[in-house]
């Protein structure tokens, strides 16, 4: 015996029963088991009398039916194998030691031969009372299900009280055959030699059913190709598969009994699986039944993949539409609100008053009805053109329209917003003043600049009549204030004789408040000939350094009052193109502003210095300074600061403004520094006279 290496499970070499020269063989044997111990295993697992009488029986002699797959069979290589043959090789390992197998020509000459000692044990039978006359059974290692094979053609399920007076196949010995006389009489048995003649007669209609084992007729129908069977039920029987012993060895039967215990539930459940499962599963019998259900379940999934992927598209097909539908509606209010906040901004951008223009690369772009109105034009006539095609060659100060509006986008393009006044050209040639504004923006990365265009044709037509109705009021009110000052002069100088203190004190108020008014009124004209462009100025070459020490002593009876000394510092010897009158108004301003707000006994010092092609004018006092919040309107109009410190200095408010236009005329500019505590240096600075530069 020997353990095949073929890996497809255990198996043994078979003795045909006329070939075993055994006499030798058992003589080697039991030398062999004297000698040698057999298998540790063993030991643990027999008694020392089982081991005893296995020792004295050394050939053991199982015979397998030689056709009875999967339970026993024997293969055409003459190797034992099944189910019983995978038990026999676990006895064998678990008791240590090796069988003898019988290949016999049929079942029917294995039981003869049990039956006559010739054979020891069946590897896999059925306990029947008959063949329990002369074997001893073990419990059964394994059972398998009787079922009840029919043609295919043999619609409804049956069981066998159904095959009543039917003519129904089993092999013959089995022990279908013994239950079935036993318990079903009515059924007219036909017994036949093995189970593939058996399952051949079903399907070629001489019997109408056989009863066999399951896996025995799935392994016989795969293998002979029949395909016109099915199992129509099940018998209710179960082949329940026990080793055999013969009657006489009960000691085997124990030891066989002990061995069968040490098995696993582990190890059963592999061999059945490997022979009773898968042939079960690979059943033909069940094939048309398999393939219509399978057709049928694979029709069915079709169907209902169909069904699935209509349903399906047809919800993304509603999933989307509603999505598309809600972008749709997103998108309209997104335009409705885009309309409506365009129809807003061009109502805004057309119904105000001023003129609004776009220009973009130097042209319009854009305007309102506003702008056209204004213009005389239309919308279309604007588009494209310069702003300098709507403005005189020339504009009031004489400078270049062209030039002048260039460098007003170029500032604003710059940075800077720009707001001056503009005289503009209507289409049909007449001209009008306007306050224009300009801020630059960025749209889509292409820069753009927003011209507001007020007309201020009105504003200037009244600003003009204030102007003249100033004058006019200033002079009326300057000529009598004079001939009052003069007067009063006249009387508070003894002139009409000696007056009492009383009344001399009296008339120099009068007189000092006199003076006070001709001041405002004086200022007040300044200003209006200032604002309305009317005064005239009469430059001439002014010897700097000589000027400013006329300036100072005209105004040192001023100082006097506040007990402050001017003291003129450096002076370079430059000379200055000014209007000498409308310079020496500024230095009084200067001077006597520094005076007022000195400490008394305090001193003012003049300078000048040369600033490149300018030369700068310095006053500095050591008064108070200038707060800060007030720094920013010093040079307003009608402002001082606000403590009655400023008030009792006297004064009107409109000095430095004045000083700042008059300066600004002679294109020079003003500014001053200022510590509190510390003083003040007001400054200014005026072009030197090209004069110098030939002399220099
Ligand atoms: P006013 O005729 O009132 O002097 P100005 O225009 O000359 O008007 O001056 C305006 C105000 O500026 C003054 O009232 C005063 O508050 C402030 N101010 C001018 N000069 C000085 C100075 N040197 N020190 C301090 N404050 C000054």
């Amino acid at each position: 015996m020997t353990t095949d290496t073929n890996g497809a499970g255990a198996s043994h070499r078979t003795t045909a029963l006329l070939d075993a020269p055994r006499g030798w063989l058992a003589g080697l044997s039991l030398l062999l088991l004297l000698v040698v111990p057999i298998g540790h295993a063993a030991d643990d697992l027999l008694t020392a009398e089982e081991r005893l009488w296995l020792n004295s029986h050394p050939d053991i002699r199982i015979g397998p039916d030689p056709d009875f797959p999967p339970i026993e069979y024997v293969d055409d290589e003459g190797v034992y194998r099944g189910i019983a043959a995978d038990y026999v090789s676990l006895l064998e390992k678990k008791l240590g030691i090796e069988f003898q197998i019988i290949v016999l020509p049929s079942w029917d000459a294995v039981l003869a031969q049990a039956q006559s000692h010739d054979i020891d044990m069946f590897g896999a039978a059925a306990a029947t009372p008959q063949r329990e006359q002369y074997m001893n059974f073990t419990a059964p290692h394994f059972e398998l299900p009787g079922v009840i094979i029919v043609s295919a053609e043999v619609g409804q399920n049956l069981s066998l009280n159904d095959l009543r007076g039917m003519k129904v196949a089993v092999a013959s010995g089995y022990v279908w055959q013994e239950l079935i006389e036993r318990d079903h009489p009515e059924i007219v048995l036909e017994p036949v030699p093995d189970v593939l003649t058996g399952l051949k007669r079903v399907s070629f209609g001489t019997v109408d059913a056989m009863v066999a084992n399951l896996a025995i007729a799935t392994h016989y129908i795969e293998k002979s190709g029949i395909t016109n069977l099915r199992v129509a039920g099940e018998s209710g029987y179960f082949g329940r598969y026990a080793f055999g012993v013969r009657k006489d060895w009960p000691e085997l039967n124990a030891i066989i009994e002990k061995a069968l215990a040490t098995i696993t539930p582990a190890e059963r459940d592999t061999i059945l699986k490997k022979w009773v499962t898968l042939g079960g599963k690979k059943s033909v019998l069940e094939s048309r039944t398999f393939w219509i259900s399978f057709l049928s379940s694979m029709a069915l999934l079709s169907v209902l993949a169909i069904l699935w992927w209509n349903w399906s598209l047809r919800r993304q097909v509603d999933r989307r539409t509603a999505a598309l539908r809600k972008e749709y509606s997103q998108r309209k209010r997104a335009e409705q609100a885009y309309d409506h906040s365009e129809q807003r901004y061009r109502t805004l951008f057309n119904s105000a008053s001023d003129g609004v223009f776009m220009l973009r690369n130097g042209v319009f772009d854009d305007c309102n009805d506003a702008a056209a109105i204004m213009f005389g034009c239309s919308r279309e006539q604007f588009i494209g053109q310069s702003p300098s095609y709507y403005s005189p060659p020339c504009q009031p100060d004489g400078s270049d329209s062209h030039e002048k509006a260039d460098a007003l986008i170029v500032g604003c393009l710059d940075g800077t917003p720009q707001l001056f006044e503009w005289q503009h050209r209507r289409l049909d040639d007449t001209l009008f003043d306007a306050e224009v504004s300009l801020n630059a923006h960025t749209e889509y990365g292409q820069e753009y600049i927003l011209a507001i265009v007020r007309d201020i044709t009105e504003r200037k037509r009244v600003e003009r009549l204030k102007d003249e109705f100033i004058s006019t009021v200033s002079h009326e009110i300057r000529t009598p204030l004079t001939a009052i000052r003069g007067s009063l002069g006249l009387v508070t100088g003894g002139v009409t004789g000696s007056l009492s203190e009383k009344t001399t004190e009296i008339l120099n108020i009068a007189y000092k408040n006199t003076e006070r008014l001709l001041l405002l009124v004086d200022d007040l004209l300044n200003l209006q000939k200032l604002e309305s462009g009317t005064i005239h100025l009469e430059p001439r070459q002014i010897e700097l350094a000589a000027f400013l020490e006329q300036a100072i002593s005209a105004n040192q009876s001023y100082g006097d009052q506040y007990r402050v000394k001017y003291q003129l510092g450096s002076a370079p010897a430059i000379t200055v193109m000014a209007d000498y009158d409308r310079l020496m108004q500024v230095m009084n301003n200067l001077l006597s502003n520094a005076a007022k707000f000195s400490p008394e006994g305090g001193r003012v010092d003049v300078s000048a210095e040369q600033r490149g092609s300018m030369v700068r004018v310095s006053v500095e006092d050591h008064g108070p300074g200038i707060p800060h919040q007030f720094r920013p309107q010093v040079f307003d109009r009608f402002t001082q600061a606000n403590s009655s410190d400023t008030r009792q200095r006297g004064g009107t408010g409109l000095g430095l403004n004045i000083t700042r236009s008059i300066i600004e005329l002679h294109g020079g500019s003003i500014g001053f520094h200022t510590t509190l505590g510390v003083g003040s240096e007001f400054y200014f600075e005026l072009p030197i006279a090209a004069t110098n530069n030939k002399t220099v």
